[in-house]
């Protein structure tokens, strides 16, 4: 049983509770920060000649929940942080609204984690290229649910081509880890310019809020 674990295990019974999490939520933000630091100057692919920074991840790294879009955009570049723009602000919502929780208590990050030009959509190459420092950082992490925001962040967490239409609300089980569970659904940028689709990204929320708890 891993440090992890045994303080979940250990808190259950009322063990050395405060103690314990407050550990398990030092070492984790620090294994973060020596990961990104890893990878701060990253050259392996073709966008690292347009960004303005590498974006990491951000938020709770004892978060049930983490949600995985595509790359940053315009806005995220400038302030690196991911989900930040319009459709941050919508995510964000939601996360309160349906969730219950604010943004801080959740854990987001993109596949790519450099703006790719024009907001075009990272090649299956540089989804490859940088697929290793997010497996690294769900690793740490550990949560209990990784929710797909869009089709490029379900093919990174997967591996395989998927129509997110066709198959959002589903559930997987992630390649790498089986005990953690995969939950698809549009992303953010797609509901601002399709509005009705508002109604299945709540139910989708609605399920991943029963599947954190
Ligand atoms: S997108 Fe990923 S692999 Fe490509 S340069 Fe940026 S950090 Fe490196």
């Amino acid at each position: 049983m891993g440090i992890e674990e045994t303080a979940r295990a250990l808190a259950e019974i009322g063990f050395g509770e405060v103690y314990l999490r407050r550990r398990v939520s030092v070492d984790k933000r620090k294994l973060l920060e020596e990961h990104f630091n890893s990878f701060k100057d990253c050259t392996k692919c073709p966008l690292h000649k347009h960004r303005t920074q590498v974006v990491f991840g951000d938020g709770n790294p004892n978060s049930p929940v983490v949600f995985v879009g595509e790359a940053p955009g315009e806005d995220e570049d400038r302030q690196g942080r991911p989900f930040v723009g319009r459709a941050g602000k919508y995510l964000n919502r939601k996360i309160e609204e349906v969730l219950g929780l604010k943004r801080e208590e959740v854990y987001i990050t993109n596949v790519c984690k450099c703006r790719p030009p024009g907001n075009r959509k990272p090649t299956p190459a540089e989804i490859n290229a940088c697929f290793p420092y997010l497996k690294r950082e769900l690793e740490i992490i550990k949560p209990k649910v990784i929710c797909c925001l869009g089709a490029t962040a379900a093919e990174g967490i997967l591996g395989k081509k998927l129509s997110v239409t066709k198959v959002r609300g589903k559930t997987f089980s992630y390649p790498y880890d089986s005990s953690i569970k995969v939950l698809l659904t549009y992303h953010p940028a797609y509901i601002l310019r399709n509005p009705t689709a508002d109604r299945d990204f709540t139910e989708d929320m609605e399920r991943l809020r029963k599947m954190i708890r």
